[in-house]
């Protein structure tokens, strides 16, 4: 059997979001019978591709789709694609230099690091980031100014992790796009809204499968047919180190399936089911405790806790962190004296356990 025990882990309640580090989020039975009808049976391995990248794409009513690995994946392959444009020269030699159009032009602000930096998997498909604009802003003019003919695509990330201010929209990236016949990749990998990047005029866009959808380990393009048909290709080529197994390709297809018809939990239950928390937490010598929406503005509610004793937030971080269970929390503003509890994947069970760990460390 299976367990904690048998590697020696620490078993973990995560009560920091959708965080690559402790595994990103957990799937439901649903999604554990496809992966398992994936792992016991056999199929044809390109229609398998094919047909789940065809039905993903009628569901999101876009041209096609193609499931990859992860999101990483999804930008080292669709950075090939724009670049080889569907040569199989191309697909066996990515860095040759029988091409000189590999620039992807990326607004600075958007050339972060989400564990990895853009400009990273940007190079692994043979691209080079030319960036755009300036640290707090980039208008469609900076975009411009950038192009050339060595330009092969504009690449926009969607994400809490960019710089927000002063920054063009994906529609007015799109137009830039339009303008000058580029194609337009977006990463919005931790995004919500699987549908509106391509409506903005976008000819690629990027998810990340445990993220939002709470898939397995994957990752999906989408877009328009003759784009998504040379990201395909590549899985001759650099692809193929970033392959994904059966089992994940029918747990992610469900996943999608499932997230469009129910969605993510509302905003309103998560205040419910933070309530009791709050209250609890609030009879503690030492904090205080309050519920606060996203920054982002996105539909999740979180406890905002305050460290007001002599105990600094960020011992307390750290002391949650080292019993078994872990408790991981959200410390973006541990600088601030505050400890985030998002509990979108913490069950009612794990909230008590936080409570009575926060009790035993405020002693
Ligand atoms: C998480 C993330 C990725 C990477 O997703 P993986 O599926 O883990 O490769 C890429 N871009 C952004 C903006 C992300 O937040």
């Amino acid at each position: 059997m299976i367990s904690y025990e048998k590697f020696g882990l620490k078993e973990v309640i995560n009560a920091s979001g959708r965080m690559t580090i402790l595994g990103v989020s957990k799937v439901s039975e649903k999604v554990l019978a496809a992966q398992r009808f994936g792992g016991e049976h056999f199929f044809e391995m390109s229609d398998l591709m094919v047909q789940t990248g065809k039905y993903l794409a009628d569901l999101l009513k876009t041209e096609d789709a193609q499931i990859m690995s992860s999101a990483s994946a999804g930008i080292a392959q669709s950075v090939a694609a724009v670049i080889g444009e569907g040569s199989l020269y191309h697909v066996y030699h990515p860095y040759t230099d029988r091409i000189d159009k590999r620039e992807i032009i990326l607004p600075k602000g958007h050339n972060v690091d989400y564990g990895t930096p853009v400009e990273v998997m940007v190079e692994q498909g043979g691209g080079k980031v030319v960036e755009a604009g300036y640290a707090n802003m980039c208008s469609p003019e900076h975009l411009e100014m950038m192009i050339t003919p060595a330009s092969a695509a504009i690449l926009y990330i969607k994400s809490h992790h960019t710089v927000q201010k002063s920054m063009l929209s994906v529609e007015e990236a799109a137009t830039v796009a339009k303008k000058y016949r580029l194609p337009l990749i977006v990463d919005a990998a931790a995004e919500e809204d699987l549908f509106k990047y391509t409506q903005a005029g976008a000819d690629l866009v990027i998810y990340s499968g445990a993220k939002a959808m709470e898939g397995p380990s994957a990752g999906l393009v989408i877009g328009k047919k003759e784009y998504v048909e040379w990201v395909r290709l590549q899985s001759k080529g650099i692809g193929r180190s970033m392959k994904i197994g059966k089992d994940n390709i029918l747990g992610f297809t469900q996943a999608v399936a499932d997230y469009l018809t129910k969605g993510n939990e509302a905003g309103e239950l998560m205040k419910q089911r933070l309530t009791p928390f709050i209250t609890a937490v609030n009879q503690i010598d030492g904090l205080e405790a309050k519920i606060v929406q996203d920054g982002a503005g996105r539909d999740i509610y979180r406890a905002s806790v305050k460290a007001a004793g002599p105990k600094p937030a960020k011992t307390i971080i750290t002391e949650l962190k080292e019993e078994n269970p872990a408790i991981y929390t959200r410390e973006y503003q541990a600088n601030n004296g505050i400890i985030e509890f998002d509990i979108r994947s913490v069950d009612e069970q794990e909230l008590t356990k936080i409570v009575q760990r926060l009790q035993e460390i405020m002693k």
